[in-house]
């Protein structure tokens, strides 16, 4: 992915963190994370739990004991107190209001059995909620609690009859009482505080037993010996009955006893929501930045693992932790990126003409498996077509080219990629049948297309992919940079072969890899001799750009020029190869030879004056001498506005240089091109060359492009020369410049020195 796109989508990232984050603040301020916290707490207690002190035991009963209809129930509570001081109970704590008087005598007796406890054994005073649902405090009858030390509780139960907090000091409005649960675990009293409910002690780790079976078998009692003994009503009745996690209809008295142990086992400290919240935001953001897009989701999952994984921990820990804010902010963030990656699979249809795109194709798996052959069809002056029709025919253009691809393609997926391209896929792989059905096709594009009003003439030319390779992405690349190496008039269809064109996959961020390749020298030059025919004499070079990729090997400029040129690079390794060959010319001279130095420049450079700016400023930074420079123009068939690269030329040759006119005879307008352009050079191409020795057509053209050369007065040079015989009858049919393998392949800057010398000395044996 370009680094662009790459860090726009890491900011996008971010900032839906940090909107996210937002999002869960003013959630929490609303509380609406309490209820998942709660849920958290409730479902903490199936993994964990450990025991109670065992200190502090329950004496429960189901009979109203503070009813005073039942006066005996008070003297038999009384005779119980006694035995539990007598057997050494350490405290007791009567969790019932008597608020009633039953008989004098029944009330007084109770009152001293408490009394006799000389200040361990307690009473309580409770909030409780009344019918109207408003919590009143309530104590029992001076009668009973004469002189007799109180504690209070206020078990304030939410929706869910859970309490979760309790005060350490209760207040009617004028007493304060310590709370049950600071005096049983004898804290400290914090005023106007309240402390957390550890629901994870066990519940069965808390002594408990029946008021009635303590009556009955009195040696029960001894094994309360040394403990705190809370008695209180265990009646199943709704209202004075609680929730804790795990368990319903739970006793009071057993609510305070929790709220005791968590106090003994000091389980007092929470963690904030914001807190959670800031360092799970924190995490996010962190995450959002790394690149990779499997390293991030591995971090997502980190973050996301890390919260379970703090939940349990601050349950083994005691620890109450508002966990949900980070919930929350996950769940925002989730959300927030599926939109995202759905809003992005929109991507997938194209926007205008809402055909697939070639996006779509590339994700395709049907097509990763068999499509024998993927098709790009690539349609000429696309924008120039565009430019002179209104703006609403635009996609009707487009469309109407898909309608005529329809006729021959019933079948077939259309996909639409940038602008002038447009891809599917085809049965067949042999190329002789592909190109057979897509001459057929381009006959079919013969006609012009109605467009509105308009009649609209359509160059269309192909480029097909028949590799059997699995990663589409690669397989469209090829077959679209087989499409931009067509040419309307002699190379309209273009099958990549097998292998050779599959490592043009890295088309894509090409652009990257070129500059990084150029930074670390692995793009070079290499020079090829040309010579003088009749001595052998060594009298230029032309400088042929090579790639030696570190994994791929070396990359024939045939297979990089032409993408370089569409990922808009063109202009950057000119310059680079220009410099190149012109310090190299400069360090030819400090070894004392003058060696021309011809560098190809391809015809798209030529639509543009920076051209002129680019060759003289190398010029002037490398101090190289402008007379020995000489740029090959290739690809010429390529110029459009003869005017324009004229003046550019005439320019270019006014600082200096020769200019050269590559690959002469190959493509329509080659003489067209030698008539308007100022050329100093002809470079006959080597198909015409190569062929001389067997070919009598050849030998003639050659002869009389040398003979038009003498009339013109312009160097004429014979490419491609293969072996000597060719040699022989270039210079019986006159020509003086040579340049081939059979004189030198292309080599390094050190052996065009070592070439000069060994020429110098036996010109044609090197020949030979
Ligand atoms: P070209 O300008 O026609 O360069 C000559 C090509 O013919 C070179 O291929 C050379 O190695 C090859 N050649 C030389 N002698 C013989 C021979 O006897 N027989 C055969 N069969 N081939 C011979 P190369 O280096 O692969 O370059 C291919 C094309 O790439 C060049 O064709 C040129 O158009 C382009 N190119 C190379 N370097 C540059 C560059 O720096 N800039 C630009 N714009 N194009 C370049
Ligand atoms: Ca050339
Ligand atoms: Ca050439």
């Amino acid at each position: 992915m370009p680094k662009k796109r790459e860090h726009s989508e890491a900011i996008e990232r971010f900032r839906q963190a940090g909107w996210s984050g937002l999002i869960a603040l003013v959630l929490c301020v609303l509380t609406v994370n309490a209820l998942i916290d709660q849920f958290i707490w409730m479902t903490q207690k199936s993994f964990i739990s450990y025991p109670a002190s065992g200190e502090i035991a329950f004496v429960g009963t189901g009979d109203d004991i503070a009813n005073p209809e039942f006066p005996q129930q008070r003297e038999q509570l009384a005779e119980l107190l006694d035995d539990m001081r007598e057997a050494g109970v350490n405290e007791v704590y009567v969790d019932v209001v008597f608020d009633k008087s039953s008989t004098p005598e029944a009330d007084a007796r109770l009152n001293t059995a408490l009394h006799d406890w000389d200040g361990h054994g307690f009473l309580s005073s409770n909030y409780t909620a009344g019918l109207d649902g408003i919590d009143r405090f309530k104590a029992s009858i001076p009668a009973i609690r004469e002189g007799v030390p109180e504690v209070g509780t206020d078990l304030w139960q939410n929706y869910l009859r859970v309490v979760w907090f309790v005060p350490y000091i209760v207040s009617d409005g004028k007493t304060e009482l310590p709370s049950m649960s600071t005096k049983l675990a004898d804290t400290n009293l914090y005023r106007n505080a309240i402390h957390p409910i550890d629901y994870l002690f066990d519940l069965t780790s808390i002594p408990t037993y029946e008021l009635s079976e303590l009556q009955a078998n009195r040696t029960l009692i001894q094994s309360l010996r040394g403990k705190k003994v809370v008695i209180g009503l265990s009646t199943r009745d709704e209202k004075n009955t609680f929730t804790i996690p795990g368990q319903t209809n739970i006793a009071r008295s057993i609510i305070n006893i929790f709220a005791a142990e968590t106090l003994k086992a000091g389980h007092t400290s929470s963690i904030n929501p914001y807190a959670v919240l800031f360092v799970a935001m924190l995490a996010i953001a962190l995450v959002t930045w790394i690149r990779s897009s499997r390293l991030r989701y591995a971090g997502y999952a980190i973050v996301t693992l890390l919260l379970p994984v703090a939940i349990y921990a601050s349950g083994l820990a005691g620890i109450k932790i508002n966990a949900a804010s980070a919930i929350l902010l996950l769940i925002t963030f989730a959300l927030w990126r599926l939109r995202s990656r759905w809003k992005r699979s929109f991507r997938l249809i194209d926007a205008d003409t809402n055909l697939p795109s070639f996006v779509a194709l590339e994700k395709d798996r049907a097509i990763a498996l068999d499509a024998p052959a993927i098709i790009v069809a690539r349609i000429h002056r696309f924008e120039e077509v565009r430019k002179t029709l209104a703006a609403e025919l635009h996609t009707e253009y487009q469309l109407r080219i898909v309608d005529r691809l329809k006729a021959a393609e019933p079948d077939a997926i259309i996909y639409v990629g940038p602008g002038h391209l447009i891809a599917w896929t085809f049965a067949e792989k042999e190329p002789a049948l592909i190109r057979e059905h897509l001459e057929g096709l381009r006959a079919l594009f013969s006609a012009p297309l109605q467009v509105g009003n308009a009649q609209v003439d359509v160059g269309i030319t192909f480029g097909v992919d028949i590799t059997p390779n699995p990663n589409v992405t690669r397989r469209l690349a090829a077959a679209v940079s087989a499409a931009e190496r067509t040419n309307e008039t002699y190379d309209p269809i273009e099958i990549t072969e097998l292998g050779s064109d599959e490592d043009l996959y890295w088309n894509i961020s090409l652009q990257a890899r070129i500059d990084a390749a150029l930074d670390n020298g692995e793009i070079f030059l290499v020079y090829q001799p040309k010579i003088l025919v009749q001595t052998g004499e060594l009298i230029g070079v032309e400088a042929l750009v090579r790639w030696c990729d570190p994994t791929r090997g070396m990359i024939p400029p045939d297979h990089f020029i032409k993408q370089c040129e569409s990922a808009g690079r063109m202009a950057h390794i000119t310059r680079y190869v220009l410099r190149a060959a012109c310090e190299a010319s400069v360090a030819f001279e400090e070894h004392g030879r003058q060696v021309p130095v011809a560098v190809n420049i391809s015809a798209t450079l030529v639509h543009e004056f920076a051209i002129v700016t680019m060759v003289r400023e190398v010029l002037e930074e490398t101090g190289m001498n402008p007379q020995c420079l000489t740029l090959e123009i290739t690809e010429t068939y390529r110029i459009s506005n003869f005017e324009r690269a004229g003046a550019i030329l005439s320019e270019l040759a006014a600082l200096g240089p020769k200019i050269s006119m590559d690959d002469f005879g190959v493509g329509a307008a080659s003489l067209e091109a030698l008539q308007r352009l100022p050329f100093n050079e002809l470079k006959i191409d080597r198909t015409f060359t190569s062929a001389i020795k067997n070919n009598p057509k050849a030998a003639g053209i050659v002869r009389s492009v040398l003979q038009m050369g003498r009339e013109l007065r312009i160097i004429v040079v014979a490419e491609g020369v293969e072996d000597e015989s060719t040699l022989t009858i270039l210079r019986d049919s006159g020509c003086v410049v040579a340049q081939g393998y059979a004189i030198s392949r292309p080599v390094p800057f050190d052996e065009i020195l070592n070439f000069q010398m060994d020429s110098k000395a036996e010109p044609l044996k090197k020949l030979v």
